[in-house]
């Protein structure tokens, strides 16, 4: 059992001569590597030459790097790091005062930055290479907002210009998300749009569609191509975006290994996987190789449930079918949860590296109702003072469940769960559910195997 844990502090940080210089590939530890991206068209494994016409150079040989364990952060990229990392370690004291549990738990908390997420750990590291090989410009994507958020914050901090396709429900639900993006110099369009071919198509196809965000991937993709010194980047699911975000892990186990405490089980909310990729990565690294053993729990939601009821195998990773093709767990391509899901987490498919690792059995996974979700969210918000987006209150959800079932046995468990980001920007899903008309909603298996039939046949 840990010593001295009346004597660890409520917030654990780290000094700035402990933070992680470089980043943590897993995939140089694991004897399964994911398996390669396709190129779409010919089904063959995409090169890094086809992947330097999509990705910045730099990031595309990051993609396709599955020896190399640590690539240094370069200078630049750890300056704007300091601004607001390390990020704090908190003790949930408060909540496990509430639960009355004999669990310690503690939180990795990511929204200490205006985009209010983690997402700008991996947004700086993307300008920054793309700034770097002399491009003017990049689109992406947006869901829920943190991503175009995260990437306008570090354009504007590079000088470089940002076209955002915002998914058409949150451009119009999420008009506070959309004007700080604007503030930070975005260029911010809903989709599906009339700009692009693939948004025409869409619309012509579902006429009064609110999108969904393989679409805004595919107009965003498209975009790049038409633009001279552009450049495409995505948020999550790809292995480079799972290498920058190795920084949470990293820093987490730091400062864990500073008090002495070892985890038992490690938590993490997943949308494309991207966050508990890198909250897990240096855990693994030890799983992987043999020095170390812990729980570890990706939680998902109930109306988008990826690796509970997915299928693991390769799919497009847009709608538009314009993207290389990932061997992922995924709901297929075409599947669009319900619109009354509020809860975020909404991609059909999951980072390869977390299937694989999933997959290989070194995490289980777990999913959750979007009541639940924001039942835990409040109780979480009232004790421990953070207003937690829908996003990282799934994995609040599965903590306190497992401090509840300490509770019962009497065991000390130490529980690390990644706290994602805020949600200020939330409050119509709060106001939802604080008025008692949020409802879940959960896929028939005819629903999702419809979906998943029309998977490419790789
Ligand atoms: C984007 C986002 C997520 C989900 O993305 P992953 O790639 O799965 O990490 C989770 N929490 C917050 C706050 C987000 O903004």
């Amino acid at each position: 059992m840990n010593k001295n844990f009346t004597e660890i502090p409520y917030k654990i940080y780290l000094e700035e001569d402990e933070m992680p210089k470089a980043w943590y590939n897993v995939r140089a530890d694991m004897k399964n590597k994911p398996a390669p991206l396709l190129n779409p068209v010919t089904h063959e494994p995409a090169t890094l030459d086809e992947l330097k016409k999509v990705f910045c150079t730099e990031l595309a040989k990051q993609e396709l790097d599955d020896t190399t364990a640590y690539f240094p952060i370069p200078q630049e990229i750890l300056d704007f790091y300091k601004m607001y990392r390390p990020s704090p370690l908190v003790r949930a004291y408060c909540l496990e005062k509430k639960l009355d549990t004999p669990a310690h738990i503690y939180y990795k908390f990511e929204g200490n930055n205006t985009s209010g997420s983690h997402k700008l750990n991996s947004a700086i590291a993307q300008a920054y290479y793309a700034k770097n090989q002399g491009l003017t410009g990049m689109t992406t994507e947006t869901g829920a907002g943190q991503w175009g958020t995260a990437l306008s914050m570090a354009s504007a901090y590079l000088g470089l210009d940002c076209k955002v396709y915002m998914v058409k429900c949150s451009y119009e639900q999420k008009p506070f998300r959309r004007e700080v993006m604007r503030t930070y110099g975005a260029n911010v369009t809903p989709s599906p749009s009339m700009e692009t071919e693939v948004g025409r198509k869409i619309n012509e196809e579902f006429p009064g569609t609110t999108g969904s965000l393989g679409c805004a991937i595919s107009e965003a993709v498209e975009a790049a191509s038409k633009n001279e010194g552009y450049r495409y980047v995505l948020g999550s699911v790809l292995n480079q975006v799972a290498l920058h975000q190795s920084i949470i892990g990293l820093e987490t186990k730091t400062a864990l290994d500073k008090y002495g405490v070892k985890p038992d089980i490690i938590i993490g909310c997943a949308g494309g996987g991207s966050n508990l990729a890198g909250l897990i990565a240096p855990f693994c690294g030890d799983m992987l190789r043999g020095e170390a053993d812990y729980q570890i729990i990706a939680v998902e939601p109930a109306s988008c449930p990826t690796m509970t009821r997915g299928v693991f195998g390769y799919d497009y990773c847009d709608t538009g079918r314009v993207c290389p093709l990932a061997k992922m767990y995924t709901l297929g391509s075409g599947y669009i949860p319900s619109s009354s899901h509020a809860g975020g987490l909404r991609y059909h498919g999951m980072s390869p590296v977390v299937s694989q690792l999933y997959h290989d059995g070194y995490l289980t996974a777990r999913s959750v109702t979007q009541t639940e979700v924001f039942a835990a969210a409040t109780e979480f918000a009232r004790v421990e003072g953070i207003l937690p987006a829908p996003e990282s209150s799934h994995a609040i959800k599965v903590a306190i469940d497992e401090a509840m079932k300490c509770k019962e046995t009497g065991e000390e468990k130490v529980i690390v769960f990644g706290l994602t980001g805020t949600g200020y920007f939330d409050m119509y899903a709060y106001q939802k559910f604080n008025d008692g008309l949020m409802g879940d909603y959960i896929p028939s298996d005819e629903e999702i195997k419809a979906s998943t039939d029309k998977l490419p046949n790789i």
